[in-house]
C-alpha cells in the first residue's frame, strides 16, 4: 500500500486489527473530556483501541451530561466530577476512583483555561486574576492531580499532559496561556525529577493546533491550520488521532525510559526557524 502524506496511518484501517494492544491490561484515567472534538476523547478512544481500560472526568455535572453518551460506546462508566480549582473535588474524585478502580496505570491531564479578556489585546495588559487563573487551572492542576493520583498510581505508571509551541514561542493569539504552557512544562520535568525514584513517568505531548472548544476561543485558528497545511514539513494539519496515538507510545512500556519529555506532535512544525513557502 503506498503512502499518502496527507492521510495520517490510522489504527483503524479496514482489514488491519484495531491498534497493537499495546495497553492491554492497563487503566488509567483522562481529564478534561467536554465533547467528541475533545483531545481528551481523541486519546481516550485511541488508548481504548489499544486495550486500556479508560476513565474519565469532567468538569462539571453539565459535561458529564453531555459525554456520557460518548464514553457509553467505549464502554466507559459515567464521567468522575472534577474541578481542579477546588481541591475539595479533586479529594473526591479521586476518593471515587479509589473506592471503585483500585490502582491505576496511567493520568492524562487535557486541561487548559484562561479568561478570553487575558488572549485579546496586549499581553503586557494581562490582569493579574486572569494571570492567576490561567496558571491555576493550566498548569498548577497537573500538579493537584498527579499529587491526588500518587497513591493509586502503580509502579511503572506514567502521567501525561497536554501542551503547544506558544510555550517556548511567541504566539501572537496565545499570551497568557504561552505563560501557563511555559510553567506546565517547567512543571512536567519537576515532577518527572520527583516521581521517577517511585517508577512513575511524567511527560507532555505538545499538539499543533487543532479544532476543539478551548482552541476555538482563541483568535485566528484558522489562519494557524491554513499554515500547518502550507509550511509544516509533512504539509498537513495535525489530527486528533495523530495525538492518540502519541499519547498511546508515551503511556505504553514501549516509552519505558522516556520521562520528563516535551514530544511535538504538530507535523514537525516546531522544528521550522522561518515560515517561509
Ligand atoms: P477542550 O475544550 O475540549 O478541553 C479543555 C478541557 O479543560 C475541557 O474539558 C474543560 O472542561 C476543562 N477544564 C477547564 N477548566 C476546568 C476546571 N476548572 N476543572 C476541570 N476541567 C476544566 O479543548 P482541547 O483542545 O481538547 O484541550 C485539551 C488540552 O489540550 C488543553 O490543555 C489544551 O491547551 C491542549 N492543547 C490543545 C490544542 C488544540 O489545538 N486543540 C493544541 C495543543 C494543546
Amino acid at each position: 500500500m503506498g503512502f499518502d502524506r496527507h492521510k495520517p496511518y490510522s489504527i483503524a484501517r479496514p482489514g488491519v486489527p484495531r491498534g497493537l494492544m499495546l495497553l492491554k491490561g492497563k487503566k488509567g484515567v483522562v481529564f478534561g473530556l467536554a465533547n467528541k472534538l475533545s483531545l481528551a476523547w481523541h486519546i481516550g478512544q485511541a488508548l481504548h483501541a489499544e486495550g486500556a481500560e479508560v476513565l474519565f472526568g469532567v468538569a462539571s455535572e453539565r459535561f458529564r451530561d453531555k459525554s456520557a453518551p460518548l464514553v457509553e460506546s467505549i464502554g466507559s462508566p459515567l464521567p468522575l466530577i472534577c474541578d481542579v480549582t477546588d481541591d475539595a473535588s479533586i479529594e473526591q474524585a479521586f476518593a471515587e476512583l479509589a473506592k471503585d478502580s483500585g490502582k491505576l496505570d496511567f493520568m492524562v491531564h487535557a486541561i487548559a483555561f484562561a479568561d478570553r479578556a487575558d488572549l485579546e489585546g496586549r499581553f503586557v495588559d494581562t490582569s493579574r486574576p486572569g494571570y492567576a487563573l490561567a496558571q491555576d487551572v493550566s498548569a498548577f492542576s497537573l500538579i493537584a492531580l498527579s499529587k491526588a493520583a500518587l497513591p493509586l498510581l502503580r509502579e511503572g505508571g506514567s502521567i501525561l499532559t497536554l501542551s503547544y509551541l506558544g510555550s517556548t514561542r511567541a504566539v501572537p493569539s496565545y499570551k497568557v496561556m504561552g505563560v501557563a504552557k511555559a510553567a506546565l512544562e517547567s512543571a512536567v520535568r519537576y515532577l518527572a525529577t520527583d516521581l521517577g525514584p517511585e517508577g512513575i513517568r511524567v511527560n507532555a505531548l505538545s499538539a499543533g493546533p487543532i479544532k476543539t472548544l478551548s482552541s476555538s476561543a482563541i483568535k485566528g485558528l484558522k489562519t494557524k491550520l491554513d499554515l500547518q497545511e502550507r509550511i509544516a514539513p509533512l504539509r498537513r494539519q495535525v489530527t486528533g488521532e495523530d495525538v492518540g496515538k502519541a499519547a498511546t507510545f508515551l503511556l505504553s512500556d514501549h516509552a519505558s525510559g522516556v520521562t520528563g519529555e516535551i514530544l511535538h506532535v504538530d507535523c514537525g512544525f516546531h522544528a521550522l526557524g522561518s515560515w517561509e513557502e
